[in-house]
């Protein structure tokens, strides 16, 4: 079996495709790649008080969802729109805001305007490209392509978070004849962190939280389980009140939860906290964001000077 020399991906300067780098880290001759289509959302005032979602089919073929969102929120969702561009820059177009508001106008009782709009966001799906007509027509499926001309190299197109367990474990399959030490398939009935309790049981444990820290708000016991679900009770630790979580930096969030997410979650800016990890951002103001920030990178820049060691 032949080596391949591989140089390093530069991540820190742009995001790789994989076409990226098949064909000029790996070096190899291939017209597989991605088709980037951008999907943007709005999020407006909550717009009905029961707990289903909407699908509405439009006369252009497509469908949108419109979802009870963060309690007092609706999200509304999403466009198939080809993306040039780094991934990294990223937007919901005023012509995509507009065609969701009318799309979904068409359904509700009352027209949905902008000024009902309180945030918007997109992501570009890398898409398998199999040469479909439209961004709607592209395939969702993860393509998995194994090049063996060299060491073998599996190129992984596309993916999803409902089937990103299926994907690894078929990408494992896709290897082990090279690897036949590799553990067999076991995710199956394995929870994620957390998520240790029936599926029905998100009332029962909310109101096992409630009962075990009794200074929590409905609004917050519910949060945290919704977030955390078994982890929460680890997050909140022996705290007897609601100043032993630390600062509160609105909307909830005390430190014992920013904490968390710095050390268990990877978070480092408060953009990870409000927007990322959770959706908090939608309750808090630019300042209390803006202070959220500081004491991260007051927390992280403790972390590692020599005389916090
Ligand atoms: C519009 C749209 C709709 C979708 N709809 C569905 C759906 O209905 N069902 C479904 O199952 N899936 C859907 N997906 C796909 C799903 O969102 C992704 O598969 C999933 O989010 C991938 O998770 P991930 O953790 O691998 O990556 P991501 O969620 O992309 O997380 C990667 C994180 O790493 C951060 N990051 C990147 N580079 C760096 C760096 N250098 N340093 C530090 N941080 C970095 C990013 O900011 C990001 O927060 C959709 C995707 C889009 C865009």
């Amino acid at each position: 079996m032949a080596a391949r020399s591989i140089k390093p991906v530069p991540w820190s300067t742009r995001a790789a495709l994989v076409e990226d780098v098949i064909r000029n880290v790996a070096r190899i001759n291939s017209s597989e790649g991605v088709r980037l289509v951008r999907g943007s959302h709005i999020v407006t005032k909550r717009l009905f008080d029961h707990d289903r979602c909407y699908f509405f089919q439009g006369s252009d073929g497509r469908i949108i969802f419109a979802i009870p969102y963060e309690q007092d929120f609706t999200l509304i969702g999403t466009t198939d729109k080809d993306h040039t561009g780094a991934p990294k820059d990223v937007h919901c177009t005023d012509e995509e805001q507009d065609y969701l508001l009318a799309f979904a106008s068409q359904y509700f009782a009352k027209p949905v305007t902008r000024d009902d709009v309180v945030w918007t966001y997109s992501g570009v799906r890398p898409l398998y490209n199999d040469g479909a007509k439209s961004a709607t027509a592209a395939t969702r499926d993860y393509v998995l392509s194994l090049d063996t001309t060299g060491a073998p190299l599996l190129n992984v197109f596309g993916g999803k978070i409902t089937t990103y367990r299926r994907l690894a474990e078929s990408a494992l399959a896709k290897l082990t004849p090279y690897f036949p030490q590799a553990k067999p398939a076991w995710t199956a009935r394995v929870t994620l962190p957390g998520g240790d309790f029936p599926h029905d049981g998100v009332a029962a444990l909310t109101a096992k939280l409630a009962a075990q820290f009794p200074f929590l708000t409905p609004y917050h016991a519910g949060r945290m389980i919704r977030a955390y679900g078994t982890e929460a009770f680890t997050i909140l630790g022996k705290a007897g009140t609601a100043e032993a979580l630390g600062e509160d930096f609105g909307a909830t969030l005390t430190e014992a939860e920013v904490r968390w997410l710095m050390t268990r979650e990877y978070a480092t800016t408060a953009a990870d906290v409000v927007w990322r990890r959770s959706k908090l951002g939608l309750r808090l103001t630019a300042d209390q964001i803006t202070r959220l920030d500081r004491f991260m990178a007051d927390a992280a820049s403790r972390a590692i000077s020599p005389a916090a060691e």
